[in-house]
């Protein structure tokens, strides 16, 4: 199928989407909630939010319909996300539907942690590939700052139940916020020689109303160079055994280590050109840029009986005003979007 919406042509021919700009889109992150049972105040809106009402959420139901779609037009790969995707009541079961969609080659999460000692052995044996942890300190009153919550403990356990089920990867996200956690690079550094996990090191990016300004990000040079006045690190290539390249970050091997470290450098050097990603919001938006406030709305569409063709098409239409490259750090600021935690990363 081609289509042509305003000047830009976007296909999906042979089961490839394809932009404007001739980037293949294989991978749909989808957003099960925008609920959540931290505060990070990096995410969540310091006003706080009014949480979206049931009806205005997919059902799993619309979820995996949709999801079909979505992999017969291209997608390979799904990551559920939130706010917390574990809040979501019978998670682990739409993860497992997902899971048998033919054609899906790999199913992730991300997640906080805070549920996953319950929920990582029913995730695996439904077939849940790969688990990406968020978790911004080793310091258990800092933990309390930064997420409003005192759950340091479960989500340490949550992370020791996920590498007991043995994922084929497991990523901590550790957001790097100049005079928050700067101190503790090397620490994380550290946690990935001894494990077998990626860290990946994320600039703090600008969302509406998260205490964002320029001088609190640590760019991925600052903090690559400090590691490496301790650590050896060596650049990773695709084919290396049990690694997961990915389009946007910077990865290196701990050398003598057991585990990797990569940088996710969404400001000082964006990673746009490459971007293969497109996104489902918890209530049925599809958004095919994290940082463009355009979005096209699936639900009531969904609901008035709209047919697969139907959806093909909102999905072209959105790929279709997919930007080339987002905008510079402080106009991302000043704009209108979402908070991430209405996104989901
Ligand atoms: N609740 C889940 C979690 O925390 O892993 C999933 C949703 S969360 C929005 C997804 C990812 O976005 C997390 O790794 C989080 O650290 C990251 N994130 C949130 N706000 C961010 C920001 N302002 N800059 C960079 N990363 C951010
Ligand atoms: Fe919740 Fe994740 Fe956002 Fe923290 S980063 S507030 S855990 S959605």
């Amino acid at each position: 199928m081609a289509a042509s919406h305003g000047s830009i042509a976007v296909m999906s021919i042979n089961n490839v989407l394809i932009d404007g700009f001739g980037r293949q889109h294989s991978y749909l992150r989808i957003s099960v909630t925008d609920r959540c049972n931290l505060r990070c105040f990096y995410c969540m809106p310091r006003q706080g939010l009014v949480w979206r009402d049931k009806a205005h959420l997919l059902t799993y139901e619309e979820i995996e319909r949709v999801a079909r779609i979505f992999v017969e037009m291209g997608i390979t790969k799904i990551r559920l996300t939130g706010g917390e995707p574990l809040v979501r009541k019978g998670l682990p079961n739409l993860a497992r539907r997902l899971k048998q969609i033919d054609g899906l080659q790999c199913l992730a999460m991300t997640t906080n942690a805070t549920l996953l000692a319950e929920h990582a052995a029913d995730l695996r044996a439904g077939g849940m590939d790969a688990l990406n942890i968020s978790l911004d300190t080793f310091d258990r009153a800092k933990f309390e700052r930064i997420t409003y919550q005192d759950k340091y403990d479960v989500v340490m356990d949550g992370i020791k139940a996920a590498l007991q089920e043995g994922f084929d990867t497991i990523k901590i996200n550790m957001v790097a916020i100049a005079g928050v956690n700067d101190d503790e690079i090397l620490d994380f550094a550290r946690f990935a020689l001894d494990n077998p996990v990626n860290v990946r090191f994320i600039e703090f990016m600008p969302f509406k109303d998260n205490d964002w300004d320029i001088q609190k990000v640590i760019t991925y040079q600052e903090i690559k160079e400090k590691i490496e006045k301790v650590y050896r690190l060596q650049p990773r290539v695709i084919g290396d055994a049990g690694f997961d390249t990915s389009a946007v970050a910077k990865d290196f091997a701990m050398v003598d280590g057991k585990g990797w470290v990569s940088f996710i450098s969404s400001m000082s050097d964006s990673f746009c050109s490459t971007c293969n990603r497109l996104r489902l919001t918890a209530d049925g938006s599809i958004k095919s840029c994290l940082f463009a406030p355009s979005e096209i709305n699936m639900r009531e569409r969904l609901r008035e009986g709209a047919t697969d063709d139907d959806i093909r098409d909102m999905i072209l239409y959105s790929l279709s005003r997919k930007p080339e490259a987002h905008p510079p750090a402080a106009e991302i600021a000043a704009q209108e979007n979402r908070a991430m935690i209405q996104i989901g990363g």
